[in-house]
Order: structure tokens, then C-alpha cells, then sequence
């Protein structure tokens, strides 16, 4: 039985750091979560309605609330887990502040914030209404068994500015709920939750199940699924001078992809409290990362350590914990996890089911890869990749002798200052043979002419020998380079090149550009303003293939002889059967049988057609996954959009081929409608910036006179 709710003294009132505790959805089913947990409750369960925003609904079976309790229950900084600061130090309640309930009536519609409660010695439960203040408006008997359920309804209607907010961002904000929700399941208690989502058209989606089970394995089973647990390792261990315990798991360093492209599961508690320490978590990452290839570990890690040697009472949502001995603390963990991963370096484990020796037998050997169709040169000076130039200039039947820059027709003053500048700074003649040495600068390969088929040229143009040219006349007194864009055309710089240009470009500005010529018969030249640019035309119009592809392209399936049954987590199914549109779009298809218990309800009937990639469950998994963060009907697993990728790159043109004005422009323009445009979709980039021309302009107008 819970303590009686007292007010805490008005002199400790503000030592308890107060505010706003509700500032998210996902703060608000925190909350009454924690208010169910602290209530001893064995089964909670959560409803949503329009992922929350017109209904939140938290049930439970704990104590329940005495009816002397109920307008304690609302009333600001009254809780019946501390009544003075020295309880600070001994609370083992998630709460302890007595805001939260409080702050909801305030943020509901009127009310609408209502509580249904029955404790162990009441025949009959009550309902109660509380109005915005949080005091009582109406008491009505109400049958139900023990327990407690808050129900919340048309979250933030009186603060129009945070609903706005929150409509704007729901997918991020209902993907944070799914990560809280995550981390509370993950706590080694033994209660039930789960999570139900209705649509607004009222369809439901579970979205987090999690049985009765104590031991923090079984819970990592329950919510992330069992396949996952594989990947992972127990980390253990006792710090007797620092006075913690460390236990849970991280990814294991072999398989090499153990690990993932995002942060997205990395879990840390203190004393069963999950909470955010961005410095420990950093040291894991830095340790995990010596040892494997992929980005991210997984971790789901508990620290209990002294009650004295922590303070939560930092923030309103209590996520932030500072702890007495926090470096040392860091330097203990990294140690302990860099001998565990020392420890299984050079460990390799031999795989008993791996293909027979035989199949491999009598294959033919495929010497064209997508690679060889793949690697144009690139902007950013890869050296290597000759091959495809040399096949795809042969194609080029309109290239005559050399001319490197070919000006649109429309001739105009700049043109005329970048084509007298270009074969000025250019050097005069070609070195031929196969090296190209990077001059730290832009290194441009051109292919022969059709005149000269087979003979390799790269054309060695200097970029910032151009800039200290520029950068001169602009030093004889005309006029400053403007200082919008530093970054030079090197792959160390693609990064700073990138934020520079999606800064200075908006959408527009591509179709104000104006298309001055073709150089190397791979590259457009375009002006805006003073500003010259250097766009790669087959990575930019591959970009545009492929986002268009990315959009609208319903892949072909085949059907599987046998389906095969799924091993999903509750809230994974949820999450395929919500999107099943998105799963056929990209070729997948389903048997769905209901009276199988939920995780083993589905079976894989149909995968995407290919000649070359196999799909299997693994992409089913990593399309739900992408599902989670990002809901939309344009999600595709990672061999989706690798298809999709050689197929634009493949429809695109290619570098080489000479290019009329008009082609040049429908290029450049359609850089407008292309969502990310400064990169294709293997990464190389497409266009960068060249010379800002100002000083070069006014020489002319000098010069004129
Ligand atoms: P806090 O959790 O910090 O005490 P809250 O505003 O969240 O503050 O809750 C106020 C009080 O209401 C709690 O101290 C608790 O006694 C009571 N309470 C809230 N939710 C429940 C619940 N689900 N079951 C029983 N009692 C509850
Ligand atoms: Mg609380």
C-alpha cells in the first residue's frame, strides 16, 4: 500500500528543481508509466489514439489512490514518495517531484483529464475529472478492478504554439516515445507492458510488447527479437574502489556488421533508471569502433552504484544523472570493455551452415559487375577509375579534336571571361599515358577523343592554382572574393563543401543558374550571380534517376516455392502489418496467419525479382527498422536501393558524351527537384564550387574602357 500523498514543504519546494516536466509525447507516457511502475503495477498497458495526440491512455493494476488521495493527487509539488530533501538520497520511486499529474490537467482540454482507481479495500472504484488547475470537477462510482488508469485527452489543445510543434514533428516524436518505451521495458522488472496504437481511421498496431519476464536478456528478446540477441555479448563487471556494478550487453566485435549505421539502441540505467550520459556513452562507442568496422554498438547497460554517489534531481524529466566520480567512472568502463573486446580480437568464428563447397563448383565467373558500370570519374580526383571513361567516350560520336570548355551558343560576357580564363590557366599539353597524380587539388581525367581511341589523357587541371590566380587579380585592388564558399574540391573537404553549398543554395537557385558550357566533356560549367560552378553530369543526373526511381518504381516479386515464417517481435509485426503498402511497393509479400501467437504470425511469401541480389528475412527486418524512424511510403532496405541505384546510374548519361545547351539545362534544372542534391547515390559528389569571378568581371569592365 502506497504512503499518503502530503504536501512537500514549501521550503524544500524550491530546492526540487521545478518546471515543465511535460514538454513531449513521450514525456507524458513516461511519466504515467513511471507512475504505474511506482505503484507496484504487474501489468500496464498503453493506448494511443492518432499516435497520442487525441488520446493517451495508461491502465494499470498497481495500489490505486485512496479517495483522501484524490485532490493530492493533481495538486502541484504533492506526492507520497518524499516529504523533505533528505528523502532525496533514499528514493527509489521514479517520482519524487509531485508535478506531473499537475502539469497534465493544465495541458489537456478541460476536463478532460480523467482518472479512473480502485484500491484494494474499496468495493467500487471512482471516476474522477479534473479541471485545468488540477482540482476536482466530478467524482462518479465506476466499476473496475484494482489498479489505477489516467487518461489524457487532446494533449496541448490550450497551448496552440506546442500542438502546432508536435503535429509538425509527430513521426520524431512518436519514434522518441517508441525509444522511451524501449528503454522502460528494458528495466529488469517483472511487469507486463505493452503498447497499443490506433490509427485515426482506428487501426490498431502493437507497438511495444513485453511479457512478464525479469532477467534483462529476456527482455532484449522481447522487444528487439531473438535474432538480435545473437549479436550481442554479456558485459560484466564489479568496480570495488569506485563502489559500482556493472552489468548488460554490448555488440559483439565479430560478425563485423554486429554493430549499427545509427546510434538508435544504445541503452544506459543507473539504478534502474534510464537516463542519458552522453560522455559514457561516447567512451563505448570510441572503444567499439577500435575493434570493428561498423559505426555503432549496441549496448543495453546497468550501472548500480550508491544512492549518494548520484543526483537525479537535475532536470524536470530526471534523464539526466550527475554521478560523484563520473571520469573515473568512464576510465574503468572503457578499460573493462577494451579487455573484453581484446579478449575475443582474433577469435574467429566458423560458420557450420555456409554453402557447400560444390555449389560453388562450375559457376561461371561474372567479370562485369555493377562496379565496372558504376565508376565514372568523379569530382573529387579518384584516380583509379579509367576503364568506364575510355568505354564510354568511345560512345561519344559529336567530340571533335580537343576542346575542352564548349560554350552554349548564347554567347555572353561570362562565358567569354570563363572560356579566355579556362585556356589561360589550363596547362597546354596533355600528359599522356595511364598515371594521374593528384595535384591536391581537382584532378579532371578526360577521355581521348574519338580520334585518338585508346590513348588515355588526363587533363591536370589545378583548381587552386586558378584560385591564386583569381585570388591575384582580385589583389590588385579590384575587388575582394566573396567568402560564402572555402572549401576546396578534395574528399577531405566533401563534408565543408557540402554545408557551404546547401547554405548558400536553395531550390531556386538552380534554375536561376545559368549554363555556360561543357568542360572535358564531363562536367557543366554554370554561373549564378559571380559565382561559377562545376557540375558532374553523370552523377547529377544519376541522382535525379535515382530519386525518381526511389519514388515511384513498384518493384516485380517472385513468389517463394514455400513462405517462411517470420521470427518478429510483437512490435515489429505491428509495425509490417501497419505499412504492408510499403512492403509490396518494394516486392515483398506475406501470409498472414492470425491464430499463430503474436511474432510467428507472418510468413514471407514473395520477395523483390532480380537476376543478381537473393532477399531474404534480413530485409524484411531492416525495411521494418527503417519503418520505425521514418514512416513513409517511400522506404527501401538497403539492397532495394542498391538495385535502384545501378539502374539510374545505367539510364544516366555519361561522362564523355557531349552535351547540347539545352541538355545541360534540363540537367541543371532538375537539380531543383532532387532532395539531396550534392552527392550521387554511391557518394560521389555532383557539383562543387569553382571561383567566385568577381575580380575577373571587373577586370573586363576595366579592360573595356
Ligand atoms: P510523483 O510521481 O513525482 O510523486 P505525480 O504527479 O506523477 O508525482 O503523481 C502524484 C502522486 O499521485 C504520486 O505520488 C502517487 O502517489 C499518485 N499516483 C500517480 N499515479 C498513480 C498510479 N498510477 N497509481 C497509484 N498512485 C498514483
Ligand atoms: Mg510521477
Amino acid at each position: 500500500m502506497s504512503r499518503r500523498i502530503l504536501r512537500i514543504r514549501q521550503s524544500d519546494v524550491h530546492r526540487i528543481c521545478s518546471g515543465q516536466v511535460i514538454v513531449t509525447l513521450a514525456s507524458v507516457v513516461k511519466e504515467l508509466l513511471e507512475n504505474s511502475l511506482d505503484a507496484g503495477a504487474q501489468n500496464i498497458e498503453i493506448i494511443l489514439k492518432n499516435k497520442g495526440l487525441d488520446l493517451i491512455e495508461v491502465r494499470d493494476d498497481g495500489y490505486g489512490v485512496r479517495e483522501c488521495d484524490y485532490s493530492g493527487l493533481t495538486a502541484k509539488h504533492a506526492t507520497s514518495k518524499i516529504t523533505d530533501f533528505s528523502d532525496l538520497n533514499r528514493v527509489e520511486t521514479f517520482g519524487f517531484r509531485g508535478e506531473a499529474l499537475n502539469s497534465l490537467c493544465s495541458l489537456s482540454q478541460s476536463l478532460k483529464f480523467t482518472v479512473i482507481t480502485k484500491t484494494a479495500d474499496q468495493v467500487f472504484g471512482n471516476k474522477i475529472e479534473y479541471d485545468h488547475e488540477g482540482h476536482i470537477a466530478s467524482i462518479t462510482p465506476t466499476p473496475r478492478e484494482r489498479g489505477t488508469t489516467v487518461i489524457v485527452v487532446n494533449l496541448f489543445t490550450s497551448y496552440p504554439v506546442r500542438l502546432k510543434n508536435l503535429q509538425n514533428n509527430i513521426k520524431k516524436e512518436f519514434a522518441h516515445l517508441l525509444t522511451v518505451l524501449q528503454s522502460y521495458c528494458l528495466i529488469p522488472l517483472k511487469a507486463r507492458i505493452s503498447c497499443k496504437s490506433f490509427s485515426s481511421k482506428g487501426l490498431p498496431s502493437v507497438v511495444v510488447s513485453k511479457l512478464a519476464t525479469g532477467s534483462l536478456k529476456e527482455n532484449i528478446i522481447n522487444i528487439f527479437g531473438a535474432k538480435f540477441a545473437q549479436l550481442i555479448e554479456p558485459f560484466n563487471f564489479v568496480s570495488e574502489k569506485l563502489q559500482f556494478v556493472l552489468d548488460g550487453y554490448v555488440s559483439k566485435v565479430f560478425p563485423d556488421n554486429s554493430g549499427r549505421a545509427s546510434p538508435d539502441r544504445q541503452f544506459l540505467f543507473i539504478n534502474n533508471r534510464p537516463c542519458e550520459l552522453p560522455k559514457v556513452s561516447k567512451a563505448i562507442n570510441e572503444v567499439f569502433r577500435q575493434f570493428s568496422g561498423s559505426a555503432y554498438p549496441v549496448f543495453v547497460l546497468h550501472i548500480n552504484l550508491r544512492r549518494d554517489l548520484c543526483d537525479v534531481n537535475v532536470t524536470p524529466d530526471k534523464r539526466v544523472i550527475l554521478l560523484h566520480s563520473e571520469t573515473a567512472l568512464i576510465d574503468s568502463v572503457k578499460n573493462a570493455l577494451y579487455d573484453l573486446y581484446q579478449s575475443s580480437h582474433g577469435k574467429f568464428q566458423v560458420s557450420s551452415g555456409g554453402p557447400p563447397l560444390s555449389e560453388f563448383v562450375g559457376k561461371p565467373i561474372s567479370c562485369r559487375t555493377i562496379d565496372d558500370l558504376e565508376d565514372p570519374p568523379t569530382l573529387a580526383g579518384d584516380c583509379e577509375r579509367k576503364k568506364s571513361l575510355i568505354i564510354s567516350s568511345q560512345k561519344s560520336s559529336r567530340c571533335r579534336g580537343r576542346r575542352l570548355f564548349r560554350g552554349a551558343r548564347a554567347v555572353s560576357r561570362e562565358k567569354r571571361v570563363v572560356s579566355s580564363f579556362l585556356s589561360k590557366t589550363l596547362p597546354n599539353e596533355n600528359h599522356v599515358g595511364s598515371d594521374s597524380t593528384d595535384l591536391g587539388a581537382l584532378s579532371l581525367q578526360t577521355a581521348a577523343s574519338p580520334c585518338l581511341v585508346g590513348i588515355e589523357r588526363t587533363v591536370k587541371v589545378d583548381i587552386a592554382a586558378m584560385r591564386r590566380s583569381v585570388q591575384g587579380v582580385a589583389e590588385h585592388g579590384i575587388q575582394k572574393t566573396n567568402q560564402k564558399f572555402s572549401a576546396s574540391i578534395r574528399v577531405e573537404h566533401n563534408e565543408l563543401a557540402e554545408s557551404e553549398l546547401s547554405r548558400t543554395l536553395t531550390k531556386d537557385c538552380f534554375k536561376k543558374m545559368r549554363v555556360l558550357g561543357q568542360f572535358n566533356l564531363g562536367f557543366i560549367i554554370a554561373i549564378l550571380d559571380s559565382d561559377l560552378f562545376v557540375i558532374d553530369q553523370h552523377a547529377s543526373d544519376e541522382k535525379y534517376n535515382f530519386e525518381t526511381l526511389q519514388k515511384t518504381i513498384i518493384l516485380q516479386s517472385q513468389r517463394l516455392l514455400r513462405p517462411k515464417q517470420l521470427e518478429l517481435s510483437a512490435a515489429q509485426e505491428g509495425i509490417l502489418l501497419a505499412n504492408l503498402p510499403v512492403f509490396r511497393k518494394n516486392g515483398f509479400d506475406f501470409v498472414i496467419d492470425r491464430s499463430q501467437p503474436p511474432g510467428r504470425s507472418i510468413s514471407l511469401s514473395s520477395v523483390p525479382y532480380s537476376k543478381s541480389t537473393r532477399f531474404d528475412s534480413d530485409d524484411v527486418e531492416e525495411l521494418i527498422f527503417l519503418l520505425s524512424e521514418a514512416h513513409g511510403s517511400f522506404c527501401r532496405p538497403s539492397k532495394v536501393r542498391k538495385m535502384l541505384a545501378s539502374r539510374a546510374c545505367r539510364q544516366s548519361v555519361m561522362i564523355g558524351t557531349a552535351l547540347t545547351t539545352k541538355e545541360m539545362e534540363t540537367i541543371v534544372g532538375h537539380m531543383a527537384s532532387i532532395e539531396q542534391p550534392w552527392n550521387c547515390p554511391h557518394g560521389r559528389p555532383t557539383m562543387r564550387h569553382l571561383l567566385d569571378l568577381t575580380p575577373l568581371l571587373h577586370e573586363e569592365d576595366n579592360s573595356d574602357f
